[in-house]
């Protein structure tokens, strides 16, 4: 199906992080006698790149409680984890959604059936009534006319019932699809945006023919292969998932803070000047650079990690390229002149301190 390929999983890792990946992946599969078949391989790539917080958060309570990698369980984290997830629970949600379509529909016809019946009957009692010869047949009239509209009231309290729960259910299908859409559109590792989600919230921001003093910046943190190369890949994730949790605390509800690839990040800033934007970049990157990161109880300093930005402003002209290329560049620029600083487009260098 056309439609289901944009839940692929997105992978933006470069082939440098990919070997690095392998290399981490090999020694943890051996140790958890896991043959390298592609299922398992797909696992446990994931688990060593972070793509998915909910797979890492499976395989770790496997490792604490000891189960076996066995054949079934790898197939059952992949189709939870990586294939499937998001495609079965739409299918899930449509399914359940259709048969409340079908049921809802058969309730209101077979109830329309029945007031329609009762409204030719009660034309009937209606002629009988005026005819009627003696109290007898009143009263037997009467009775057959209290009746049906005991029935009929019966009827459309069913209805109602059934309306009410269908309802309920419909709110709580419409709760499920708010999270497997949140759950498409984020990163695995930080929760923040996805390289996908980005690439759609920008384009739709530049469609807009509203859109007005809007900012993307992407920052990227410096020299971060010698974090990885000093205390391993998995710190290095969690500088990663720090750094995405300062950019969420210093931006703006409605700027659009993603991941764009690795340690690189990207904030899509609609309704901000470049002025208002190099401030909150700025922030981000005071707040970093104040940090003092430490890993293990306290007992290792991870030391000083910075961040350069690159900051444009969108123009009419543009497309999403040609923005994050003037982005980019500018990023380019603040890594060439130093480090640990912000350069907008129509600056040479802004130096923060
Ligand atoms: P620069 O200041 O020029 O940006 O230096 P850098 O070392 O940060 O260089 P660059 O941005 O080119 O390299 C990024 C490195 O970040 C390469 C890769 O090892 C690492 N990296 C990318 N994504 C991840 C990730 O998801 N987790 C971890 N731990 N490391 C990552
Ligand atoms: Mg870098
Ligand atoms: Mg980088």
């Amino acid at each position: 199906m056309q439609e289901n390929t944009s839940f692929l999983p997105v992978y933006t890792a470069s082939p440098e992080q990919n070997s690095g990946y392998i290399r981490q992946m090999l020694p943890l599969m051996l140790k958890h006698n896991i043959p390298v078949d592609p299922i398992n391989y797909a696992v446990w790539y994931h688990y060593v790149a972070g793509i998915n917080g909910d797979l890492n958060n499976a395989v770790d309570n496997l490792i604490r409680d000891q189960k076996p990698f066995d054949f079934k369980t790898s197939l059952n984290l992949y189709k939870t984890y990586i294939c499937n997830a998001t495609v079965d629970s739409f299918e899930r949600i449509n399914s359940r959604l259709l048969r409340l379509i079908t049921e809802t529909t058969m309730s209101v016809t077979t109830t329309s059936e029945k007031v329609s019946a009762a409204g030719d009957n009660f034309h009937t009692k209606l002629n009988e009534l005026i005819s009627a010869e003696n109290a007898a047949h009143l009263k037997s009239t009467l009775i057959e006319i209290i009746l049906e509209t005991t029935q009929l009231t019966e009827a459309s309290k069913a209805l109602k019932n059934q309306l009410d729960n269908t309802n309920k259910e419909i709110e709580q299908l419409q709760n499920a699809l708010t999270h497997v859409h949140a759950t498409a559109q984020a990163d695995g590792l930080t929760g923040l945006l996805n390289r996908h989600a980005f690439d759609k919230t920008l384009a739709e921001l530049i469609g807009n023919a509203a859109t007005q003093n809007a900012c993307l910046a992407i920052l990227d943190l410096d020299h971060f292969k010698r974090i990885n190369d000093s205390f391993g890949h998995l710190v290095g994730d969690k500088v990663i998932k720090y750094f995405a949790s300062l950019m969420k605390k210093h931006t703006a509800k409605h700027h659009h803070v993603a991941r764009y690839g690795g340690e690189e990040m990207a904030i899509i800033m609609p309704d901000t000047t470049l002025p208002e934007a190099f401030n909150v970049i700025d922030q981000i990157r005071r707040a970093l650079d104040k940090s003092s990161l430490s890993n293990k109880n306290d007992t290792e300093t991870i030391g000083k990690i910075t961040v350069s930005a690159g900051i444009a402003s969108l123009k009419v002209v543009d497309t999403a390229d040609t923005l994050i290329d003037r982005a980019d560049k500018a990023l380019y620029r603040a890594k060439n002149t130093g480090r640990n600083r912000i350069v907008t487009e129509n600056a040479l260098s802004l130096l923060s301190d």
